[in-house]
C-alpha cells in the first residue's frame, strides 16, 4: 500500500500532509537553481532567503504564479524536492498525491499540474478544489443543507466559494492576493517618496504595519531602499494609515468577486450567508482590519479562521483520513 500525501501547492507557500505523520512540509514555494550546473542549490525557506541576493549563476524562483504553473521544469524540480522531503527518496517511496488546486484553473492548467506531480515522483494524482479543502479545514459544516461561505486569500489568487450538502454551489476566483497588495504598496512608495524597495521588503512592511482600519492605533516603520532619482540609499518613515489606500485598491477586486458570487446565489442560500456569515482563510486573511472592513461592507459577520494559513492542508488531511470518497486517483 503506497503512502499518501496531501499537497497544498500555493503561489507563496507549500504545505504537505503525510498520512499518519501530520504536516511535514511548511515552506515558501521557492527553489534556487545553479543555471550553469543545472543543479538545485536550495529549496523552500533557504531558497527564499536567497531571493535578490543570488550570485550570477544562481536563480531563486517562485515557479507558481497566480495559482498556476509559470515555469514547468522548475515546478517539477521544486515539487520533487518537497515530495522527497515528505515521503522519502527512491521509487519504493513514490506516494499517492492529493493536490489542491485553485477554483479557477483551466483544464489545461490542471493537466499541467497533474503532469508536474507525476514527473516529480507521484505514483498517482488526485485533484481537489482548494476552497473546498479550505472550508473543511476551517471547520465549516459543508455537509449540512445550508450555505457555508469561504474566501481563501493566498499570494496570487483569491478563491471564493459557497458550499452546501458536501458540494460547491457557486464559486469564483480572481488573480489577486497578497502579491498584488505588495506590488501596490511598492508603487505607492515610489510615487509618493521616489523610494524604490524590493517586493520582499514591501511584503514585510505589509505584515508589520499594513492595515485596512482607519482607526488602527498609529504605527510607523522605517523603510530602507533606493532613491529613484539620485540612485542613492534612502530611508523613509511610513505610517500604517498611509497604506490603507494602496491596500484598498487591490482589496476592491476581491470585494467585486465576492459580490458577484453573492449575486448568483439562490435566496435561500443568501439568507444562510447573512445568518452564518463568511469565513476568511489563507495568509492574506491575516491582514489587519480585513474582517472588520468586509463586515462593514457586506453587513454580515466575517471571521478569520483560527488556522487561516493551514486551512487548505488541514482540509486535505480531513479528505484523506475521513472522506476518501471525495478523491479518485488517476493511474
Ligand atoms: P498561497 O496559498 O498562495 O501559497 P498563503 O495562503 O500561504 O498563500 O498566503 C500567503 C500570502 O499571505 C502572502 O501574500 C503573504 O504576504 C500574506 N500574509 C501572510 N501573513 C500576513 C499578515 N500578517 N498580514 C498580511 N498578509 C499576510
Ligand atoms: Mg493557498
Amino acid at each position: 500500500m503506497a503512502r499518501t500525501i496531501g499537497v497544498d501547492l500555493g503561489t507563496a507557500n507549500t504545505y504537505i500532509y503525510r498520512k499518519g505523520r501530520g504536516i511535514v512540509v511548511r515552506e515558501p514555494s521557492v527553489i534556487a537553481i545553479d543555471e550553469e550546473k543545472c543543479k538545485v542549490v536550495a529549496l523552500g525557506e533557504d531558497a527564499y532567503e536567497m531571493i535578490g541576493k543570488e550570485p550570477n549563476n544562481v536563480k531563486a524562483t517562485r515557479p507558481i504564479k497566480d495559482g498556476v504553473i509559470a515555469e514547468f521544469d522548475i515546478t517539477v524540480a521544486m515539487l520533487h524536492g518537497f515530495i522527497v522531503k515528505a515521503a522519502g527518496k527512491g521509487s519504493l517511496n513514490r506516494p499517492n498525491v492529493v493536490l489542491a488546486v485553485s477554483q479557477s484553473i483551466t483544464e489545461v492548467e490542471k493537466r499541467a499540474l497533474e503532469e508536474a506531480a507525476a514527473e516529480a515522483g507521484a505514483r498517482s494524482v488526485a485533484i481537489v478544489k482548494a476552497p473546498f479543502a479550505a472550508a473543511l479545514g476551517a471547520g465549516l459544516p459543508i455537509e449540512e443543507p445550508r450555505g457555508s461561505m469561504i474566501v481563501n486569500i493566498g499570494g496570487g489568487t483569491t478563491d471564493v466559494a459557497v458550499m452546501s450538502l458536501g458540494g460547491i454551489i457557486e464559486a469564483d476566483s480572481v488573480r489577486v492576493g497578497g502579491d498584488k497588495i505588495d506590488d501596490s504598496i511598492l508603487s505607492y512608495l515610489k510615487r509618493k517618496y521616489n523610494l524604490i524597495i524590493s517586493p520582499i521588503d514591501a511584503e514585510e512592511l505589509k505584515r508589520k504595519i499594513g492595515t485596512l482600519s482607519p482607526h488602527a492605533e498609529e504605527k510607523t516603520a522605517e523603510v530602507y531602499g533606493r532613491d529613484a532619482v539620485s540612485g542613492l540609499p534612502l530611508t523613509v518613515k511610513v505610517k500604517n494609515t498611509e497604506l490603507i489606500e494602496p491596500i484598498t485598491e487591490q482589496i476592491a477586486h476581491i470585494v467585486y468577486c465576492i459580490k458577484t458570487t453573492l449575486e448568483k446565489l439562490h435566496p435561500e442560500l443568501s439568507s444562510d450567508i447573512h445568518d452564518y456569515g463568511m469565513t476568511l482563510s489563507g495568509g492574506g486573511a491575516l491582514l489587519d482590519g480585513l474582517a472588520e472592513y468586509f463586515t462593514k461592507l457586506f453587513g454580515f459577520e466575517v471571521r478569520v479562521a483560527e488556522n487561516a494559513t493551514d486551512c487548505c492542508v488541514e482540509g486535505i488531511q480531513k479528505i484523506i483520513d475521513l472522506f476518501p470518497q471525495f478523491i479518485s486517483f488517476n493511474d
